[in-house]
């Protein structure tokens, strides 16, 4: 079974947008307890690396970090266990809540900006970001980024996310390099 009801968030989404190619490359940023790893092996992924503060109980056929993915030589232990640039990065990354709205949407936006500007760093042109995010407030300037490095973005609510809660997921395909300015 999988470690996590998130997993199937995951599902919906490669479901919908068949993210996850067989051969692909793959790094779980906030892998913590391993559900989307898991989702990762299962559909055929070559190569999975999970990064968490968290330890993660060994999944067969994933690789796990410890430690913060903004660790400045994350990129370097990452890109040499995957051998190479990644095909999608995904990050289902929260950060702990306060309780206080704003404060916990914009430390989560925070770490979505993080996690994209670590995107940018390990993808594969062609490659796709997938991250958590919350909805409203402050994402247009992380939205000019994106349509700047990849060649389709959505938002997307996985229909296995509770309804009552904001988040959403931002899936980005089509990753260039070089940004395109308009
Ligand atoms: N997708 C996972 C699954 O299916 O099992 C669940 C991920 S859980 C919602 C979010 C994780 O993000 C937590 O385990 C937390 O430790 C991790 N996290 C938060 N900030 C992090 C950081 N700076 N570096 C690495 N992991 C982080």
């Amino acid at each position: 079974g999988w470690r996590s009801r998130a997993a199937f968030k995951l599902i919906d989404m490669d479901d919908r947008f068949s993210l996850i190619k067989p051969g692909a490359k793959i790094v779980d940023l906030g892998a913590a307890p391993g559900g989307w790893s898991q989702v990762a092996v299962k559909r055929h992924a070559a190569c999975v690396v999970g990064i968490d503060l968290l330890p993660i109980d060994p999944v067969s056929g994933a690789n796990f970090i410890e430690g913060d993915f903004t660790d400045p030589s994350m990129d370097t232990q990452l890109l040499a266990l995957l051998g190479g640039k990644a095909d999608i990065v995904l990050s289902d990354m929260a950060p702990n809540t306060t309780g206080h709205a704003a404060t916990d949407h914009l430390r989560i936006m925070g770490l979505a900006e993080a996690a994209l500007d670590f995107a940018t760093s390990v993808l594969a042109e062609g490659g796709s970001f997938v991250a958590k995010v919350f909805q409203g407030g402050s994402e247009r300037t992380m939205l000019q980024r994106l349509k700047q490095h990849f060649a389709s973005v959505r938002h997307v609510k996985p229909p296995s996310s509770r309804k009552e809660s904001s988040e959403l997921y931002v899936v980005a395909q089509g990753f260039r390099p070089a940004p395109i300015t308009h």
